[in-house]
């Protein structure tokens, strides 16, 4: 039986989905995959991703002011300096913290500090 267009394009996207290991945007997860099969348009992309987001299968993130996603539960953190404008990102896993502080269960977290980097306190 012959695959319709829509079923070969959903398979294509979840394959590369799949492979994702770490954060991507919509616009690089649309390069690759238009690399491999060119029929393919940005808004099917972003309308696959929004539904995995609303399914819970992906989780969204918001960095420079675009959507982030990724496919673990992952924290998301920048340290803004306020006098430089240099955003770093931060590796914390551990939010303990904020448990009992949620009224709700946690799924993902971003956190955005803002302040003054090490650098700018020298000077
Ligand atoms: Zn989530
Ligand atoms: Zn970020
Ligand atoms: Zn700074």
């Amino acid at each position: 039986m012959r695959q319709s267009r829509t079923t070969k394009q959903k398979a294509i996207l979840e394959e590369e989905l799949a492979t994702k290991k770490t954060f991507f945007s919509a616009e690089e997860f649309y390069v690759i995959l238009k690399n491999k099969y060119p029929q393919i348009g940005i808004a099917t992309v972003y309308r696959f991703l929004h539904e995995k987001v609303d399914k819970n299968f992906l989780h969204s993130y918001t960095c420079h002011r675009k959507a982030l996603y990724s496919l673990q539960k992952k924290a998301h953190v920048h340290f803004y300096c306020e006098q430089c404008h240099v955003e770093k990102h931060l590796d914390i896993k551990n939010v303990d913290f904020l448990k009992n502080e949620i009224p709700g269960e946690i799924c993902h977290f971003q956190i955005d500090v803002k302040g003054i980097c090490k650098k700018c306190q020298k000077d």
